[in-house]
C-alpha cells in the first residue's frame, strides 16, 4: 500500500498502544487515519509482553481505563474473527507480613469502592486455590477474579484488523523521519517513503516515542528498562485456568503458560538500557540472558514454588520496555506541539492499558479534551526538569526498583534530590525541616523539634511526624506559622486583551478593578474543573496568576490552548522570579504591621485584595487570601530577597511564637477549612456545583465563558453526587482517600482524600456521596454513614460545613 498525500490522523507506531488508537479513531470515531509502523506490527515491546492482565490501580480512571481493556479483550474476536487469548483466570496477590496484609485490606476496600469485588483469602484458602505453591510464610492473600491474561501479539494483531476493517490504513516497514512544523503545529509526518500532510499527530512508538517526539520540540519523559523472565517447561498441576499470582514480598509474579510457568520480577536493582536514543532497527529483539541477574527471582521463586527447583527453563525473554520517573503512563495533549499527542511509557502494564488508553486517546485527540480525569497520566504533569535525561533515567529506576515494595502512605521518593531549592532551604533544614519532593522542588513537608531525628519514618498507623505536624497546625491557628510556598506556579498575563481571554477562560468574574483577586475554577466543556487557582489583578491589562506546584505546565497549557485566537494576550511562566512565603494565623497582621509601613489594617487591606507593600526595603506582592481558614498573606518576594524577608518577618514574629510550618501542617489546616485541591477533590470529572463551589461559577453574570453551557444544565438540574465531609470518632482510625462510604448500609460513593484535623481531634475525610434519583443537602443529612477503611465499617458523621470556623470560635461538630 501507497502513503496516502494527507490524512486526518497519523498515528505512529504499531504496537498495541499504536494499533488500538487507530482501531478507536476508525470505528468509534470515522477518523480517516494512517498508523506507520517502521518494521512489523508488534516488534517492538509488544511481542514480547508476558500478558499478564490487571486492572485495580490506584486512581479512578486508570482502573475504569483498565476494565475496558478487559471488556475489549473479551468481545474484539466476535467482532474481528481474530483471537486475543483473552482468559479470566483471575489474580492472587500474596502477603507475607502485617504490613502488606493491611495494605491489601486497603486495596481490597479500594476495588469495592471502584466497583470490583477483591476478597481475602487465608494461607489454607490461597493454597486451595494454588496447590504448587508454598505458603509456610503467608499472612494472607487476595483474589480479584475478573483479571487474567491474554495474547500481546494476538491481541494487536485482532485491534489492526478492526481498525482496518473501519477504514485505517496501517502502513508497514514506513519509518518517520521527522516532521514539517509550521511554528508550534505539525503539518506533515515526514518518512522513508516520502510525506504526509495531517491535521493531528499520536506518538506512539514505545520506546522510541522519546526521540519521535524531540523530532517536534516535545518532551518525552520515559527510559528503558531491561525487564526479564522466564517460560518453563510443563508442571504438574498447572491448567489452562490457573491463577495468575504476584508475589511482591518476593518481588515475583507468575503466569500459566502452555502447562508450564511464566515468572518474572521487578527487583531493587534494575539495569537500565540506553539513556541515548533507541536504535531504529531493534525490531524482534531481545538482550542476552542475564541469568546472574536474574537469580534473585529464581531464588525467590523457587522458595515459593518449590517444583521449580526440578522444572527445565525452555526460554528466558530479557526485553527493554519504557518506565517513567512516577511510574505511571504517559497519554495526552503535548503542551510543547499544537497538535501532537503522545501515548507512551507503559511501565509493563502496556498489555493491561491497552485497549482502554486506546478508547482514551482517540477521544482525547478527537475532541482536544481528555474524556475523563486523566491527571495521573497526563504529559502535562511533567516540567522542564524531565528534559534530563540522567534524572529522568535515576528516579524512573528508583520507581521501577519500589514496584513491588510496600506502599507507605506519604513516601516520598529519594533519588534525584535536592533538585530545585527555594533561596530558605539551608534555612528550613536548621529549623529541622523535613522535606518532600514535588515537580522537582525540595518543600518542608513538617519541622523535626530539638532531640527528634529530622527523617520520615513510614509505617501503615500514625507516623513518627504525627505530633510535631499537631504543633504546626495549633501555632497557626493560635499565633501564627510560616510557610516557605515558594515552588507555587506563577504566571503573568498581560497584553489589551488580557481580561477578555481570562473572562473567557474562567469560571469566576476576574473582571473586577485592579487590586482584587479572585479564585477561580477553568471548566472543561462538560462543566468539570480544569484548574483551580488565583488570579490577581495588578492592573488593567496585567493579571498575576498562581496555582499548584505539580500544575505548572498543566495549567499554563491549559490556559495557552483556551485563549480565544485573535487575542492580544501573553501569558509567561514567573515561577522562578518570585518566592512565596505565607504568613497565617491569628498574629498575622501584628507581625506583618511591624515590618511594613503599608496600611494592612483590616479596612486598609481587605480580604480579596493585592497590593504592593513594602518590606525590608523590597517591594512585595501582598494577596490577602488564605488556604488554613486563618487570617494572613501569601507573600510575593523578588526571588532573590526571599531570604531577608524571611528572616524579617522571623524576627518580628518571635514575640507572637512564629515559627515555620510545613505541608503536612497545611494539609490538615485546610481539610478542617474545607478548601478543596484540585487532583483529588476536585478533577475534570466533577462540576463546581458538585464540589460545593458553585458560588464561584458567573451564571448570573450576562457573559459566555468556557463550560458556561455544561455549568448552566448541571445548576438547574438535581445533583447526581456531592461532595461532603466525614469524621470518624476513634482517633487511631487512619483515612487516606478511597475508603469506601456507606450511607444506611450501602455503597454511596469513597473518599478522595483524607487526613487529620488536629483542631478537631478526628480523622477528616472528603468524598462524592452519589444517588441516581438526585443528593439534596436534606437527603444527605437523612442518612446514617459508615466507612470501610480497610476492610472495617467504621461509624462516621457527615458535614456538609467547614469543620472548623476560627470566626465562630469553636470547632462545630
Ligand atoms: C519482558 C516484558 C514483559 C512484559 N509483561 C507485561 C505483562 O505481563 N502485562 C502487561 O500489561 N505489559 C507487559 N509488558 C509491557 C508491554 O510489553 C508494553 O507496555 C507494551 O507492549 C507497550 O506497547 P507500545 O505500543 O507502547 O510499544 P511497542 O510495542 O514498542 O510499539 C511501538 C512501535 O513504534 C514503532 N516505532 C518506533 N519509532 C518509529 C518511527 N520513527 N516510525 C515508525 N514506527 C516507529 C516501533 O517499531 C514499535 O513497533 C512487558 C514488557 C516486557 C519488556
Amino acid at each position: 500500500m501507497s502513503l496516502p498525500a494527507h490524512a486526518q490522523i497519523v498515528v505512529i507506531g504499531g504496537g498495541i498502544i499504536g494499533c488500538s488508537t487507530a482501531y478507536h479513531l476508525a470505528r468509534d470515531h470515522k477518523a480517516e487515519v494512517v498508523l506507520l509502523e517502521q518494521g512489523k506490527l508488534t516488534g517492538g515491546s509488544t511481542w514480547h509482553a508476558a500478558g499478564l492482565v490487571g486492572q485495580l490501580r490506584s486512581s479512578a480512571s486508570i482502573t475504569q481505563v483498565l476494565k475496558y481493556s478487559v471488556d475489549l479483550y473479551k468481545r474484539l474476536k466476535d467482532e474481528t474473527g481474530l483471537e486475543t487469548g483473552w482468559k479470566m483466570t483471575g489474580c492472587l496477590r500474596l502477603a507475607c507480613n502485617e504490613d502488606r496484609w493491611i495494605e491489601y485490606k486497603r486495596l481490597a476496600t479500594t476495588a469495592r469502592s471502584f466497583g470490583m469485588e477483591m476478597h481475602l483469602l487465608s494461607p489454607k484458602e490461597a493454597k486451595a486455590m494454588w496447590p504448587l505453591m508454598q505458603v509456610d510464610d503467608l499472612v494472607g492473600a487476595t483474589f480479584l477474579p475478573t483479571d487474567g491474561q491474554a495474547s500481546p501479539s494476538d491481541i494487536t494483531q485482532s485491534l489492526a484488523k478492526g481498525a482496518r476493517m473501519a477504514g485505517a490504513k496501517i502502513l508497514e516497514g514506513v519509518r518517520v523521519t521527522g516532521f514539517t512544523m509550521d511554528g508550534d503545529r505539525i503539518t506533515a509526518v515526514n518518512t522513508t517513503e516520502g510525506s504526509i500532510a495531517c491535521d493531528k499527530v499520536i506518538n506512539c512508538a514505545g520506546q522510541w516515542a522519546r526521540q519521535v517526539g524531540a523530532m517536534a520540540g516535545i518532551n518525552v519523559p520515559l527510559q528503558p528498562v531491561k525487564h526479564q523472565y522466564i517460560i518453563t517447561e510443563k508442571i504438574d498441576g498447572l491448567t489452562a485456568d490457573t491463577a495468575t499470582v504476584r508475589d511482591p514480598d518476593r518481588f515475583t509474579y507468575f503466569k500459566e503458560e502452555v502447562g508450564g510457568l511464566v515468572m518474572g520480577g521487578y527487583e531493587r536493582d534494575p539495569i537500565a538500557w540506553t539513556t541515548g536514543d533507541v536504535p531504529d532497527d531493534f525490531e524482534f529483539q531481545l538482550f542476552d540472558d542475564d541469568w546472574d541477574h536474574f537469580e534473585q527471582h529464581m531464588v525467590q521463586a523457587i522458595a515459593r514454588v518449590p517444583a521449580l527447583e526440578k522444572t527445565g527453563v525452555k526460554q528466558m525473554i530479557n526485553g527493554p520496555e519504557s518506565f517513567t520517573p512516577d511510574g505511571n503512563f504517559i497519554l495526552g495533549s503535548a503542551p510543547e506541539c499544537a497538535n501532537m499527542f503522545v501515548g507512551a511509557g507503559f511501565n509493563a502494564f502496556g498489555i493491561a492499558a491497552g485497549g482502554g488508553a486506546g478508547w482514551v486517546l482517540a477521544e482525547w485527540a478527537i475532541k482536544g479534551e481528555a474524556p475523563m480525569d486523566l491527571w495521573v497520566v497526563d504529559i502535562r504533569r511533567f516540567s522542564g526538569l524531565h528534559k534530563d535525561r540522567d534524572w529522568v533515567c535515576e528516579r524512573t529506576l528508583e520507581a521501577y526498583g519500589k514496584h513491588y515494595t510496600i506502599g507507605f502512605p506519604h513516601e516520598e521518593y529519594g533519588s534525584g534530590r535536592p533538585r530545585i531549592v527555594s533561596p530558605l532551604y539551608e534555612r528550613l533544614k536548621a529549623h529541622g525541616g523535613v522535606f518532600g519532593s514535588k515537580l522537582g522542588w525540595e518543600r518542608p513537608n513538617w519541622f523535626a523539634p530539638e532531640g527528634m531525628e529530622a527523617r520520615d519514618v513510614y509505617s501503615m498507623g500514625r507516623q513518627n511526624w504525627f505530633a510535631p505536624v499537631g504543633d504546626e497546625h495549633q501555632a497557626v491557628r493560635e499565633a501564627v506559622g510560616l510557610f516557605d510556598q515558594s515552588s507555587f506556579a506563577k504566571y503573568e498575563m498581560t497584553g489589551r486583551d488580557a481580561a477578555r481571554a481570562l473572562d473567557w477562560i474562567c469560571a469566576n468574574d476576574v473582571s473586577k478593578p485592579a487590586g482584587r483577586l479572585t479564585y477561580t475554577q477553568l471548566l472543561n466543556s462538560r462543566g468539570g474543573i480544569e484548574c483551580d487557582l488565583t488570579v490577581a489583578r495588578l492592573a488593567e491589562d496585567h493579571f498575576y496568576i498562581v496555582t499548584g506546584t505539580g500544575f505548572r505546565t498543566h495549567d499554563a497549557a491549559w490556559i495557552v490552548d483556551h485563549v480565544p485566537s485573535g487575542l492580544d494576550v501573553s501569558l509567561v511562566d514567573v515561577t522562578e522570579d518570585w518566592g512565596t512565603l505565607s504568613l497565617m494565623g491569628p498574629k498575622a497582621r501584628d507581625v506583618l504591621s511591624s515590618v511594613t509601613e503599608a496600611d494592612v489594617s483590616n479596612a486598609g487591606f481587605r480580604f480579596g485584595h493585592v497590593r504592593v507593600i513594602d518590606i525590608d526595603g523590597h517591594e512585595v506582592r501582598a494577596l490577602r487570601v488564605t488556604y488554613v481558614g486563618e487570617l494572613g498573606w501569601e507573600l510575593h518576594v523578588p526571588l532573590e530577597a526571599t531570604g531577608e524577608v524571611f528572616d524579617c518577618l522571623m524576627a518580628a514574629g518571635s514575640p507572637h511564637g512564629i515559627r515555620p510550618v510545613g505541608y503536612r501542617a497545611l494539609e490538615s489546616l485546610r481539610l478542617e477549612k474545607g478548601y478543596r485541591a484540585w487532583g483529588s477533590d476536585i478533577t475534570p470529572n466533577d462540576s463546581p456545583f458538585e464540589a460545593g463551589l458553585g458560588w464561584a461559577v458567573k451564571l448570573k453574570k450576562n457573559t459566555d465563558f468556557m463550560g458556561r453551557e455544561a455549568a448552566q444544565r448541571t445548576a438547574g438540574a438535581p445533583l447526581k453526587k456531592k461532595l461532603a465531609g466525614f469524621t470518624v470518632d476513634d482517633p487511631d482510625v487512619v483515612l487516606l482517600g478511597r475508603e469506601t462510604i456507606l450511607r444506611d448500609g450501602e455503597f454511596a460513593g469513597y473518599l478522595t482524600i483524607g487526613g487529620f484535623g488536629y483542631s478537631i481531634g478526628q480523622s477528616i475525610g472528603y468524598g462524592y456521596v452519589r444517588h441516581a434519583d438526585g443528593v439534596s443537602d436534606a437527603w444527605l443529612r437523612d442518612g446514617v454513614y459508615e466507612l470501610v477503611v480497610a476492610m472495617q465499617r467504621v461509624p462516621a458523621r457527615l458535614h456538609l460545613e467547614a469543620l472548623y470556623d476560627p470566626t465562630a470560635a469553636r470547632v462545630k461538630l
